[in-house]
């Protein structure tokens, strides 16, 4: 805490890891000698420059930007970029420490980093979010390439943002160098299913642990919190198995429609129209809007919270107990508090944790530098399957280390160790570097 002053959810991402990790580093007390946790919890290179940009009156405005490099012994960093105006080096590092095991549990050869910016998108025009990609990309591109650094999107960085900086990045460079992002458009170098892949990816995991108990989402009633990139594709996969989406949230409030959201409906009102939640509300009599509140108070069987960290705390945990939801399996990064995550265990709700849940999102991206690599294309079908498998191999390893260690069912002391475990021995491997 001394040493990261002021970075309250890196603290949180941190502490959350090691206290998984104490059997692990008795059971193999070189990983002390060799100093891996200390090395794994300090960032390899933090940048962080100004990004100028101008408005469509002229104006000049001045944002921060960042990328945190925080660990490569698997493979070229790899981790997305946010832009919201909440954005400090606190949440960047947050993220960055997670995509670590994140990546490791994929089992592909990516490590972790993350970047993003305070620039806030909403309400900004077409024109100004490409000039704030251009000057943000101009400061980036000499950090990043195909076997340096791989950015991807999160929050507020989708494929209109990832084309503009692509563009950028081939301007300054000269060089069509599809593997340096992920994310592209399926014309110039994207993968189909990656628009997809992590709201799939976390239904996937989910459905998983229903197995288990021989159950399914057929007729189950779920709530999945936000309405962006993760949220409405895990909407869509839910539907296709059966399930009832009752409500979904943007940052303004929630809405409640008991007969099912519509995805082609959401489609349009967030991916082509930009708008608001509530609009949902005005054009369907059989939904309802809340403003503000907790969309954890609408009883479901099944929670996937899916808009940002921190969202689902101890009275939103106490609500969902309280109306007989059994498993809630993350689709964003950190969305559970620490004491929401011990209310589910004591109370006997299965959880899943992002890192593990929502790691379909970069798997795919790594399956998009493959096929970048080669230069190839692969089908919907196709990449969907390696998805899903990607998914079942994940709830494996989680679940089976999670049992070596003495947690049967703890998916965060399995995800967090199978994680680290990867990381660690190839940092031993490599040397002391
Ligand atoms: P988007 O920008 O597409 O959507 C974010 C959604 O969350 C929006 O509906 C937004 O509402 C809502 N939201 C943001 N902040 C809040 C808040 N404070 N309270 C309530 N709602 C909020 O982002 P993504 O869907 O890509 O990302 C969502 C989460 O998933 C993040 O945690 C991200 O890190 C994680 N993730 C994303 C991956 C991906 O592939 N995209 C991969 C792995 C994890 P509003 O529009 O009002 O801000």
């Amino acid at each position: 805490v001394r040493r990261n002053p002021g970075e309250a959810e890196f603290h949180q991402a941190v502490r959350e890891v090691l206290e998984s990790l104490d059997p692990v580093v008795k059971k193999r007390p070189e990983y002390v000698e060799y100093g891996i946790i200390p090395r794994i919890c300090e960032p390899n290179r933090q940048i962080i420059f100004k990004v100028n940009w101008q408005d469509d009156k002229g104006r000049v405005h001045t944002n921060r930007g960042f990328r945190v490099q925080f660990n490569s012994a698997l493979g070229p960093y790899k981790g997305g970029l946010r832009f919201h105006p909440s954005v400090y080096l606190g949440i960047i590092k947050f993220l960055g420490f997670e995509q670590i095991f994140k990546n490791a549990l994929t089992g592909m050869p990516i490590g972790g980093g993350k970047g993003g910016s305070d620039f806030d998108p909403k309400g900004k025009s077409d024109h100004e979010i490409m000039r704030f990609c251009q000057a943000f990309m101009t400061e980036l591109s000499g950090h990043i390439g195909h076997d340096i650094d791989v950015p991807a999107g999160d929050i507020g960085v989708g494929g209109r943002e990832i084309g503009y900086m692509f563009g950028q990045y081939k301007r300054m460079t000269g060089r069509y160098e599809s593997g340096v992002l992920t994310g592209k458009g399926l014309t110039w170098g994207g993968s189909r299913a990656r628009t997809e892949a992590t709201g799939y990816g976390t239904v996937f995991f989910a459905d998983e642990m229903l197995k288990l108990s021989n159950e399914s989402f057929e007729g189950k009633k779920v709530v999945v919190s936000g309405s962006g990139n993760v949220a409405i594709y895990a909407l869509e996969k839910l539907n296709q198995l059966g399930a009832t989406v009752v409500a979904m949230s943007d940052s303004g409030g929630y809405i409640v429609d008991e007969g099912g959201i519509d995805l082609a409906q959401m489609q349009e009102l967030k991916e082509v129209r930009r708008g608001r939640i509530s609009e949902y509300a005005d054009a369907n009599s059989s939904a309802r809007f809340v403003e503000g509140g907790q969309i954890w108070d609408v009883p479901c069987d099944i929670a996937l919270p899916c808009a940002t960290q921190n969202e689902l705390s101890i009275g939103g945990a106490r609500a969902l107990i309280k109306n007989g939801c059994t498993l809630v399996a993350e689709g964003a990064n950190m969305p559970s508090t620490p004491d929401a995550i011990r209310a589910f265990r004591d109370g006997g709700v299965r959880f899943a944790p992002g890192k593990a849940a929502n790691a379909g999102g970069v798997a795919t991206s790594a399956l998009e530098m493959q096929q970048n690599a080669s230069r190839d294309s692969w089908s919907f079908e196709h990449t969907e399957e390696r998805l899903q498998d990607i998914m079942v191999g994940i709830h494996e390893r989680c679940a089976e280390t999670a049992e070596e260690y003495g947690r049967p069912g703890d998916y965060v002391t399995g995800a967090n160790i199978a994680g680290f475990i990867r990381v660690a021995d190839a940092m031993m491997a490599l040397g002391v570097i």
